[in-house]
């Protein structure tokens, strides 16, 4: 989705009067998308002079971050201490609980490959 970079957006409203889907408000002067209302037509993007709206890519390194402080937070429990067997069944466990995501983009892919082909 796109997500506006609070440091970079001056609140001009720009974005939010060319918004097809009324999925942008701006708060304090920053502007906020509304995931469960914007259709992703990329005009925010377009308009926007400071390119303060920006893609989900960015976001990458900041959610692999995110996702190894969780598994470091539950390694860090007593019960995984010095116990190198069930440290190993975590990671086996999470790396699945990841595989899954990988599996379900895959296969929604697909199905929007098909879906455009209607
Ligand atoms: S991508 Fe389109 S619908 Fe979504 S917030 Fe931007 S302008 Fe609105
Ligand atoms: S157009 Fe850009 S700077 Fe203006 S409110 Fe929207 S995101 Fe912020």
């Amino acid at each position: 989705m796109p997500w506006v970079n609070g440091e970079m957006c001056t609140g001009c409203e720009l974005c939010v009067d060319e918004c097809p889907a009324g999925a942008i408000s701006v708060e304090q002067e920053v502007a906020h998308i509304d995931d469960t209302l914007c259709i992703r037509c990329g005009v925010c993007h377009d308009v926007c002079p400071n390119e303060a709206v920006r893609h989900d890519g960015e976001r990458i390194p900041e959610e692999v971050e995110s996702n190894v402080a969780w598994v470091r937070r539950m390694l860090s429990n007593d019960y995984y201490s010095g116990d190198t067997e069930k440290r190993g069944a975590l990671m086996e466990r999470v790396e699945r609980y990841f595989r899954k995501d990988i599996k379900v983009a895959e296969k929604t892919i697909e199905r929007l490959r098909a879906m455009a082909g209607d």
